[in-house]
């Protein structure tokens, strides 16, 4: 028997309410904040990750879905959103509109990960990306959105905090000071760490082995190394964010695992003990547009991991509305009552009316039952005696009463507040 690849998920039906009800509230704190959709295609140059997320970075190293089509060319899965969304930023033109320009997306990601609880191969996110534009009043609006999306949810109980890593002028300055600290530990950390070492020192921060956080909590400040102007921008951000009233930490140990990130990065996490996983988080990325090949332009933009929504929803015991039952179940009894009922529920679905009929022909007790089970509303019942009289048997599943309509009533009994029954 085949299974679903490792890591990836089918979302059955009974799945749908979640994802149906993350879709709407993304699509609505979106347009609230003046964000316009975007999507762009699963797959991309390889090179254009490579470029963007970085080449020392987990994604690019272990985790990326690249490969050579059959014409040759480098291609790979979507690991993330922000570079597909710059290039095609870059590639239609974008930079002359009015900036910044606000897009946002959703849908699956790929990345080669060790699969476990809240971590899978193919995931989702809800991503909101701001280009052209360095204020950080927009660094505090990008926050807000994120935060807002979670509480339109109804989640509650999830920590948000806020960093600053500074940039191309200060960063080398912290980046030295945290090899000197770290050059004391090599024999303590970790082996990752030590690859990160000489590879990508600020993810050293991030570690979540605990000799490497306790390690960490004595490293140098990113905080404590940032320019004038990287400082200015940081206590703009903290003001504006302090203002929209939402709570939020500064913790200086914040870095993110992709390259591309200056000045604000963020995260929001479940307060929850060992609730660890990230639900989402994002930053600025002041150089990437014109990494990319574009002029220097800024951008902020941040990530929900929707799996890790879904997971929180149901730990918080917040249960979405259920999707759309049938109104109606046609059920019949004999040759002639089937013609009736295919003609009856055809008229019922062009008036709008989602209805459903029993196949194979399959007894009454059956039919009903299987009505139940969709949860159907009413179940219109159609017999011989039904026929003979052009008429139909009107059943309200709720109330269990019944009532009889002259069939060609049928689809406006129906389409109208209920059936008024009878016992
Ligand atoms: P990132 O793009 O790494 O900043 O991730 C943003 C968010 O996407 C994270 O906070 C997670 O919620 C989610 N995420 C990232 N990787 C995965 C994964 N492999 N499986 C499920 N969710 C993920």
């Amino acid at each position: 028997m085949y299974q679903a690849p490792r890591g990836t998920s089918d979302f059955l039906p009974e799945d749908q309410p979640y994802w149906e009800f993350m879709r709407a509230k993304a699509g609505e704190v979106a347009s609230l904040y003046g964000y316009q959709r975007i999507d762009t295609p699963v797959f991309e140059d390889a090179s254009l990750f490579v470029r963007s997320v970085g080449e020392g970075t987990d994604i690019v190293e272990k985790e990326m879905y690249a490969f050579k089509d059959k014409g040759g060319e480098s291609l790979s899965l979507r690991p993330e959103a922000t570079a597909s969304i710059c290039r095609a930023y870059l590639e239609h033109g974008m930079p002359n509109l009015p900036q910044p320009v606000k897009l946002y997306t959703m849908g699956p990601f790929f990345r080669y990960d060790r699969p476990q609880a809240g971590r899978y191969r193919q995931f989702h996110q809800f991503n909101c990306e701001a280009l052209g534009e360095a204020d950080p009043l927009l660094d505090a609006e990008v926050i807000e959105v994120a935060w807002r999306f979670y509480e339109s949810l109804g989640l509650k109980d999830l920590s948000l905090q806020v960093n600053s890593i500074g940039c191309a002028v200060c960063r080398p300055r912290f980046r030295a000071a945290l090899l000197q600290y770290y050059a004391g530990y090599l024999d303590s950390i970790c082996k990752e760490c030590r690859g990160r070492f000489d590879r990508n020192p600020l993810r050293l921060l991030d570690c979540k082995e605990r000799e490497c956080q306790r390690i960490g909590a004595g490293a140098p400040r990113t905080t404590d190394y940032l320019c004038a102007d990287c400082a200015a921008h940081f206590s703009q951000l903290r003001a504006s964010l302090e203002a929209t009233g939402i709570p939020f930490g500064i913790d200086n140990r914040l870095v993110r695992g992709l390259d591309y990130y200056n000045r604000t990065v963020f995260e929001i996490q479940p307060r929850v003990e060992g609730a660890q996983a990230s639900l989402g988080g994002g930053g600025r990325y002041d150089g990437l547009i014109e990494e990319l090949g574009g002029k220097p332009t800024p951008g902020i933009g941040f990530a929900a991991g929707l799996e890790r929504v879904v997971i929180n929803l149901k730990r918080q015991g917040i249960a979405p509305d259920a999707l759309p039952k049938p109104r109606a179940y046609l059920a019949y009894i004999g040759a002639p009552a089937r013609d009736a009922a295919w003609r009856a529920v055809s008229e019922l679905r062009k008036v709008g009316v989602a209805a459903v009929i029993g196949f194979g022909g399959r007894s009454l007790k059956s039919q009903l039952r299987h009505a139940n089970t969709l949860g159907a509303a009413y179940v219109v019942i159609i017999g011989e005696r039904e026929v003979e009289r052009g008429e139909a048997v009107v059943r309200d599943m709720a109330g269990a009463t019944q009532t009889t309509v002259p069939a060609d009533e049928l689809a406006q009994a129906l389409a109208g507040q209920g059936v008024g029954g009878q016992g």
